[in-house]
This record gives C-alpha cells, structure tokens and sequence, in this order.
C-alpha cells in the first residue's frame, strides 16, 4: 500500500484561502482600496466594469512597490505591516494578514503596475491563477495601479453566485462608504461602466458624509464628543426624523477601522427608545478611539468583528452619550422616569414659555374598582371604542371609498351591504364564510396581491395609471439613490412615474402611479429606491416586477384602516380574479380556511 497524504498545490489552497476572504467584487475593491490607504495614499481612484464582475481598477499614489516586493506581495502571508507576533497587539494598518493579494490572484486576472517616488521605472507584473505570467519593467506613475479581471473565471461555482449588477454595486458601495468615512484626509472616486457615482474631495467629517449621503442629511447631523479614559467617542448622530426603517446609516469605527457591533448598536437604539417609533432605526457614525492593546481585530477574516476589553463600560458611556447630545438638542424630554434614577433638572431658557399645570380627570375612573379591574375595566372601554369605530364607515355618507379606483355601483350598493357574508376583524382581517368553513383574509396582502397583478398587467400592455402633478416635485437623491434611478428609470416609467433628471442629483417629479392612495410621491421614490437597495430576493423575474410588488407593497391598505362593506366585497372579488390569490407577491400567507370540524371541536 502507497501512501495517500499529499500537500495542496498553491493553487488550490490558495483558492480556498481565497473563499474566506474573497467572496464578490466588493471584497476586491476592499482590498485593494485598505492596501491603497495603508501604502499611504493621499488620492484611490477605482473603476468598474460590470459592477466590478468584468473588472476592478484601483489607481492610488501611495507609496509603491519595489520589482521584488511587487512579487512577494502574491505570496501567501507576504506582508510589510507586522514582523512578529506582538506587532499584532498594536496594529495600525488595515491590513496585516498578508492574505488578499494571494487571495486575490488565485481566483482572478491580475495586473499591477508599481513604481516608487524616486524610482526610474516602475515594475509591471501580470499573474492569472496564482501563476505568474509576465514581469516587465515599465513607465508608470508614482503609486501602484491594480487592475483585476474576470473574478471567479476559473471557479464557475462560485461566478454563478454571484446576483445582478445592481446587488454587486450596492456591495461595493457600502464597502467604498466604510472606507470613504474612515478616510476624510484622502481624496476618493468611484466609477462605475463611465458613470463617476462618488467624487469625494479631501474634507472634513462632516462634509464627507454629506458627501456621500447627500445634502438632506445635513441639517439632521448631531454632533457626539466624549472623551473618557477609558475610550474617546466622536462622530454624529442623526436627529430621530432622520431616522428610516431600513439599515444603511448605521457606522461604527473602532480606531479608523470599520467595525460591526451589535451590543453598541443597542446602546445607541436604547438612547434613542421612546422618541423613535419602533422599527425605525436612527443613523450614527461614531469613531471610537481605544488602546490598541485593549481591542482584538483578530478573531474576524474580514475583520469587522472585534472584541473590547472593556465593553459593558463603554456600552454605558455610549448609551449615556447618545443621551446626553439628544437632550442637548431638545429632541428627548428632559426628565425620564423610566431610565435614570437620579434627579434631572431641566434646563430653563429665557424664552421658555411657562404654563399653568393642568389637571386632567379621568371620568371613568371608579375609585371601587380595584387596580387590576379599573385596568381591565379601561381594556374594555377601550374595545368598546375599537368596536364602534369599526361602523363608522357605514355611518359615514360621504365617505369615499378611497382605495379602490373602480366606484361602486350605487344600484347595488344597498343590496350588497345587506346581503354581503364578509366582516373585517380588527382592521386586520376579513372573515367570510365558505363552503368549508370560515376563511380569514389578510387585507393588506390581499391588496397588495391584487395591486401587484394589475401593475403586472399594466406594464405589459402600456397602460399604467399616471397622475400628473400640477407643478412637479423636485427630489434631491443621495448619490446612490440617482445611481440606482437612473438604472430603474425605465421601470419606473412603465409603472406610471413621470420623472426626469434636473442634474445636480436632483429630478422633478411631474407624474406618479394612479394607484398609490394619498403617499407623498417624493417620499415614495426615496422609499421605493430604498426598499430595493436593501431587501434582495430571488422571488421575481425582473427587476420590474420586483420594483411593481414593492409599489403594492407601499401602495396597499393598511392595517387598521376600517373598511366599508362595498370596499370588502370588492377586495374578495378582486382577490379571487387574481392568478394567485393565496400568496402575497413577497410570498406571504394570505389567507387560511378555519375548517368546520375545527370549529366544531370548540363545542363538542
Ligand atoms: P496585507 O495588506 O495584509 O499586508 P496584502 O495581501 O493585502 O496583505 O498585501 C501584501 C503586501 O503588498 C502589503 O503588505 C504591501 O506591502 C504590498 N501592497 C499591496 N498593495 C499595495 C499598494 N497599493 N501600494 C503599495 N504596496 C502594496
Ligand atoms: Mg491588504
């Protein structure tokens, strides 16, 4: 029997080394762009094409690379930022494996051309699956320019993972972002297929984020400083207006470096609780300064993961710095029971107003009732209320039935309201009876079921609904909101908006969609082009309909709207007209039958 142990060729185990590190076009550019930043450039150009599928350029004026160091730096665990095992615990690069390089040219085509300050000439070097395939000397700028292409060429499996242009460049951006707000002192651009999506100039703080979030952040940035022994704390929060329902503005930085954490996320959401609706999430970009050796940057490949020493300490000092900047911008009440037990005194200004306290006498209040039953008796009042409000819409004549643009025929009316076997539970649910039982339709999916097919519809024969504005609605849009439009653009004509470009990541809004109840259209296209940045899904086949179901989704009925009873049936009706009437276009649940015999067993 021989023996079956052998080692790995290079090639191979540098593509699995590669899986950890290299993921998608975004990985490359954060490479490329951290290895730029730590070779000491003042200027990082990068250029994409495809979304960076097809190609990755980083251009930078650092401080460049030697004929044999440009080799080396392929090398697995080639690095020039640490020596030995205790420069780890002070480290102030961002890198320090020496990994993305080998990383990198294991699964793609590489090319680098380098030349230091000083230097004649400078080295080119092309490598193609670990293997190099040429080294030349050449006349190039001072700095290095990488250029990778084709990614994952050589490892399908992979390539096949990877989704559509726009996904890959939202990726890519928020890399670009982590870096872009830890880096104000360096001067950035990014272009994708000849479209320049950020040009950054050298600035401070404050700017560069305007820069990179456009100008409706500005007047919402709060400004956060603490500085304590243990942890120095500066950066912006936003004010809670400002706050959206999806992720995107939330920055941590840990000593220049991005970071991911969750428990400091809390500290600041826990700041925030009870002037932030639930669900919305606030925005910060907080820069926390720590000794390098009380922080491990280690545990993580992509390293956005760290561990500090000291960290219930300093989720209490974030927590009551959050606070403090909130109170100091009169955005919280001074006073909160609930959170401090100390005494608070508010502040009084010049042109505080004073006003008499007011009494206010709870007329149902029994003083024989004892406190679990007044509490019980107050939940009763309180379904008593919900109860009538849930017949207001009969009582209410001119109420228009504002939902549905079909009107209801007036002829029927009255017969369909007497003879209608639909109710609707708790502005959530209609229930009507079938032959099996009794059926409970979501309302809101099922509208927005019913939306989505017309939408689909709709754009398919050119017919969508257009509401045209009497004066149109000027738009600013953050940069890559005007990215992501200006892909969309056509999609969403065909849905019904009338939108045009006025330059300066501004567009006017002269016409939107029929259909979408009293939304304000300028918060609907934010909204819209928000929802598609940070929800991904496979569900649909275009980006269109992914862009109709997100339009019902916002467009739909709420929860907690009462409906008349000609609404109802017509919701059933259209629900039942519809292809696919069971599930929501997200995929949801929209309706369940409650069969007879379960009923039954309730009485047995
Ligand atoms: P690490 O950044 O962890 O050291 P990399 O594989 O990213 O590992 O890079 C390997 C080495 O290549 C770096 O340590 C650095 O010396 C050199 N290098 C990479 N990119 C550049 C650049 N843009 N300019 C100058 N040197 C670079
Ligand atoms: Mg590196």
């Amino acid at each position: 029997m021989t023996d079956i142990i052998r080692l790995l060729p290079d090639s191979v185990a540098n593509q699995i080394a590669a899986g950890e590190v290299i993921q998608r076009p975004a990985s490359v550019v954060k490479e490329l762009v951290e290895n730029a930043i730590d070779a000491g450039a003042t200027l990082v150009n990068i250029y994409l094409k495809d979304a960076g599928k097809t190609q990755v350029q980083v251009i930078d004026n650092g401080c460049g690379m030697s004929e044999t160091d440009a080799r080396l730096a392929f090398e697995r665990h080639a690095t020039s930022k640490i020596r030995d095992s205790k420069d780890l615990f002070s480290i102030h690069t961002l890198g320090f494996r020496g990994e993305a390089l080998a990383s990198i040219a294991a699964v793609a085509e590489v090319q680098v051309c380098s030349k230091r300050t000083g230097d004649e000439l400078g080295t080119q070097i092309n490598i193609a699956a670990t293997q190099v395939t040429g080294q030349t000397p050449v006349q190039c700028p001072d700095g290095t320019i990488f250029t990778v292409k084709k990614l994952f060429y050589n490892v399908p499996v992979r390539y096949k993972f990877l989704k559509s242009d726009s996904t890959e460049r939202n990726h890519i951006l928020n890399e670009f972002k982590r870096i872009a707000l830890a880096c104000e002192n360096v001067s950035f651009s990014i272009t994708d297929d000849k479209t320049e999506i950020y040009r950054l100039p050298i600035t401070n703080l404050r700017q560069r984020i305007i820069n990179l979030f456009g100008n409706p952040i500005k007047q919402h940035l709060l400004n956060i400083e603490t500085e304590t022994t243990l942890v120095k704390i500066h950066g912006f929060i936003t004010k809670p207006e400002y706050a959206k329902k999806s992720f995107g503005e939330q920055f941590f930085f840990a000593n220049g470096r991005f970071i991911k954490h969750p428990y400091f996320h809390k500290a600041i959401v826990q700041a925030y609780s009870g002037i932030l609706p639930p669900e919305y999430i606030p925005g910060y970009f907080i820069y926390l300064e720590v000794p390098s050796d009380s922080i491990d940057i280690n545990i993580h490949p992509t390293k956005t993961e760290v561990k500090f020493e000291e960290e219930h300490a300093i989720y209490q000092i974030l927590f009551s710095s959050v606070k403090q900047v909130l109170g100091k911008f009169n955005v919280v009440p001074s006073i909160d029971f609930e959170k401090s037990n100390s005494i608070q005194i508010p502040v009084l200004r010049p042109d505080t107003k004073i006003y008499m306290p007011q009494i206010t006498v709870d007329t149902g209040y029994n003083p024989f009732e004892t406190s679990d039953n007044y509490r019980q008796g107050q939940h009763d009042r309180q379904n008593l209320q919900n109860w009538e409000s849930l017949y207001t819409g009969f009582e209410n004549e001119n109420r228009q039935p504002d939902i549905f643009t079909d009107t209801v025929n007036s002829e029927n009316e009255s017969l369909q309201t007497t003879t209608s076997t639909h109710f609707q539970l708790k502005g959530k649910y209609i229930l009507t009876s079938v032959k099996s039982g009794l059926m409970l339709i979501d309302q809101k999916r099922a509208h927005e079921r019913i939306l989505f097919e017309q939408y689909c519809v709709q754009m398919l024969n050119h017919s969508s609904a257009s509401q045209q504005s009497l004066f149109p609605e000027t738009v600013e849009l953050s940069p890559d909101e005007m990215m992501l439009w200006l892909e969309l653009r056509s999609d969403f004509s065909a849905l019904g908006f009338d939108i045009q470009s006025v330059g300066d990541f501004k567009v006017n809004i002269h016409g939107h969609p029929g259909e979408t109840g009293k939304k304000n259209p300028a918060a609907l296209l934010c909204k819209l082009l928000d929802e598609f940045r940070h929800t991904e899904t496979d569900l649909f086949e275009s980006h269109r309909e992914r862009l109709a179901a997100l339009l019902a989704q916002e467009s739909a009925i709420r929860y907690n709207q009462i409906l008349t009873t000609e609404e109802i049936d017509h919701l059933v009706e259209k629900l039942f007209n519809c292809a696919i009437p069971n599930y929501s276009p997200s995929g949801k649940q929209v309706m369940y039958i409650l069969k007879m015999e379960e009923i039954e067993k309730y009485f047995l």
